[in-house]
């Protein structure tokens, strides 16, 4: 792909770097997909093949959706205000067992449109494969939206109903092939290895992924401790909790990725950090599915890394600004503290803990020269962005996806000034609406 050089200028820029920079009046140079200076207006600047005019704007690191479930969004308007196992079990359940690949294709496009729309620039998306193409069509959607993404592919083969299961060889004959298949693809897509959790696969689904993804040098996701019952079934076969169990299964590593992490108790945080295990914080799903409060604030004081992901139709929106809203309320409240969290560490666990949990600290979610030109803009001659006096605190308790009027992925321009370059909008989603219907109805018949 050949890259424009790019000039962003005169902005306001939160380069979320070790010194935690906010250059006021900055200047961003952008040659061959990376940023190659940074400094005050004036300093960093030579002729480039296109400026940006970034006065009235914040620049900052693209946002990291570090765990997503993009299929679940078809039930997006139809699941919702019901118990939790009808949630799953008459929708998600459905969906993962029914949707075609067009669907998923449909749907990944939709979504990815308002990650991109609303600032994120990589997300982690996790689907469980029935061996039709599921990933592909994700990961194929994402590469038409150009999109940074880590494909996180699993299967279930236990425990769920047969029209869902997949066979442990085939499941992962079907992993493997996706990993060849996508992974490093115009350096833009990964592929993981992705065992739903302890209630839904079995252990040699949880071993045989883990071994595969270290051979493979890949990395592990799983769900973790999502609900008190997750946390709590491997004592009836095991005799120990989930994180024990999987610590001694040998799960547990700093390539791993536990999703949610609700139900962990000292012994289990401690296992986490000692076996240098990644966490992905979900708060608005945590809320909404009404799992539980994760002990986050614990987890980062012991200096484990801890991102923040959407999880689906769990949180109802893909919006991450709104995922960062919810975890700093959420988690001031149950402390009764409002000093329990400030803005720049949730601003940190959407940027720079997100790469950290991806393994690509050294390539993105800060600005800083070298690291690839992932960034976005926020235009802030907006009502609810004035006045600005803090720029961390504007980010996270007052800005809005809606704010976001610039894209840059690797070095090129997805959005500009609100408008995407290269897609068409209202096509995405007159397809997406046509498909969601056209799978509900054939799925009546089912
Ligand atoms: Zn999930």
């Amino acid at each position: 792909m050949s890259h424009e050089s790019i000039l962003i200028k005169d902005g306001i820029l939160v380069t979320m770097n070790e010194r935690g920079e906010v250059i006021k009046n900055g200047s961003i140079l952008i040659e061959e997909g990376k940023i190659s200076n940074i400094g005050k207006k004036g300093e960093a600047e030579k002729k480039a093949d296109v400026v940006i005019e970034a006065k009235g704007k914040i620049v900052l690191p693209g946002l990291i959706n570090a765990h997503n479930h993009v299929c679940q969004f078809l039930a997006r308007g139809r699941a919702y205000d019901i118990p939790f196992p009808v949630w799953d079990s008459e929708y998600m359940f459905k969906i993962y067992g029914f949707a075609r690949p067009e669907d998923y294709y449909a749907i990944a496009s939709l979504c990815g449109l308002e990650m991109l729309k609303t600032g994120t620039t990589c997300v982690v998306d996790n689907v469980f494969t029935r061996g039709v193409g599921e990933a592909d069509k994700i990961a194929e959607a994402f590469e038409d939206l150009d999109l940074r993404a880590c494909i996180a592919c699993g299967f279930m083969d236990r425990a769920v109903p047969e029209y869902i299961i997949l066979d442990k060889d085939s499941g992962l004959k079907e992993c493997k092939r996706v990993y060849r298949q996508w992974n490093g693809k115009n350096d833009k897509i990964r592929v993981w290895f992705a065992p739903p959790g302890f209630g839904m696969c079995t252990e040699d689904n949880l071993k045989e992924s883990f071994r595969l993804a270290g051979e493979l040098k890949t990395k592990v996701q799983t769900h973790v401790s999502a609900t008190f019952s997750a946390a709590m079934n491997p004592l009836w076969e095991h005799g120990k909790r989930e994180v024990e169990y999987l610590s001694d299964l040998g799960i547990l590593s700093p390539d791993t990725v536990a999703v949610h992490c609700v139900w962990v108790n000292d012994k289990d945080i401690q296992l986490i950090k000692r076996t240098g295990t990644k966490v992905v914080h979900n708060p608005a799903s945590n809320m909404y599915l009404a799992f539980g409060v994760a002990p986050v604030l614990q987890m980062i004081r012991e200096g484990i890394t801890v991102s923040l992901g959407v999880d689906g139709l769990g949180s109802n929106t893909s919006d991450m600004f709104e995922i960062m809203r919810a975890a700093a309320y959420l988690h001031k409240l149950h402390n009764f503290d409002s000093t329990a969290i400030d803005a720049k560490k949730v601003l940190e666990m959407a940027t720079i803990d997100g790469a950290r949990t991806l393994g690509l600290e050294h390539e993105i979610g800060s600005i800083e020269v070298g690291k690839k030109a992932d960034l976005i803009a926020i235009d802030i001659q907006r009502p609810n962005l004035t006045p600005l006096r803090d720029a961390y605190s504007m980010i996270v308790y007052c800005a809005k996806g809606d704010d976001v009027s610039d894209v840059i992925i690797d070095g090129e321009i997805v959005m500009r000034d609100g408008a995407f370059l290269n897609l068409d909008e209202s096509k995405i989603i007159d397809k997406a609406k046509e498909r969601i219907e056209s799978f509900w109805l054939d799925k009546g018949s089912r």
